[in-house]
């Protein structure tokens, strides 16, 4: 089968709404849908008719457009049991590792706590990519508003056990502010320059820098190295400290930073 076909939206000041659509059965599905008229704009133009709405997280700007798309078109909407609780008109709940079929897409459920307590990420299975909302950004992860952050690293920790040619759709548009923090943390870090260098190009034409892959966030992501022991070094840390405490340390700078 072939895969599933992504579309990037920007909305609201840098958020992505995404479009995703199966060509066997001609689906579409919108993720995280934060500003009325641009999921619906860019459908028209197609006459594409989505019959999901995924919710990865229940902050404002991944949910202000549900509801136009569930009466436009009476798309279901599907989030967690956490999060939909503080969403309007949830139809579906999604739990940690339940399945939907999306024509032969199989979209799986993984829970990431941390930014919010119900936080999911989807995974597509069959075409190897995954939202992940507000958690994995590029070079970043998400701030840690309702969650510890050992439920955060425990969260980053499942989607690098995704296949590293995994591609990554994330919430928002942050890659080259992230990549002057992890600059900052790993100087010699000869693949975050060359990312860095790719991220200044592809904005400078106004287009995304995403997907990135598991792969790439696993080589250049400071959040995604807090288990190595040179981080330890970097960050003045004892070598015996947790991972997750590592992790922590890293979110205080980046809070503190910017
Ligand atoms: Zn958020």
């Amino acid at each position: 089968m072939s895969a599933v076909e992504v579309h990037l939206l920007p909305a609201n000041k840098d958020n992505y709404v995404g479009v995703v659509r199966e060509p066997g059965s001609g689906l579409v599905l919108v993720v995280d849908p934060g500003e009325k008229g641009v999921a619906p704009e860019f459908l028209a133009a197609r006459g594409w008719r989505p019959s999901l709405i995924l919710n990865t997280h229940h902050h404002w700007d991944h949910v202000n457009g549900n509801d136009e798309l569930r009466s436009g078109f009476q798309a279901q909407l599907i989030a967690s049991a956490i999060d939909g609780a503080k969403i309007a008109n949830v139809d579906r709940v999604l739990s940690d590792g339940e399945r939907l079929a999306f024509g032969a897409e199989t979209i799986r459920a993984i829970a990431v706590p941390g930014h919010t307590l119900g936080h999911t990420a989807f995974h597509f299975e069959n075409s190897g990519l995954v939202f992940t909302g507000d958690t994995l950004f590029g070079m970043g992860c998400g701030r840690l508003f309702e969650g510890t952050p050992e439920q955060m690293w425990g969260s980053l920790r499942r989607l690098m056990g995704l296949p590293d040619e995994t591609r990554v759709y994330c919430g928002h548009e942050y890659t080259l502010a992230n990549a002057r923090f992890a600059a900052r943390i790993e100087p010699d870090n000869e693949a975050i320059t060359e990312r860095t260098e790719e991220a200044e190009r592809l904005r400078g034409g106004n287009q995304p820098t995403l997907p990135s892959t598991i792969g790439q966030e696993k080589r250049t992501n400071p959040f995604l190295r807090a288990g190595r022991t040179d981080m330890r070094r970097r960050l003045n840390l004892p070598e015996s400290a947790p991972d997750s405490s590592v992790f922590a340390r890293l979110r205080e700078m980046k809070d503190d930073w910017g």
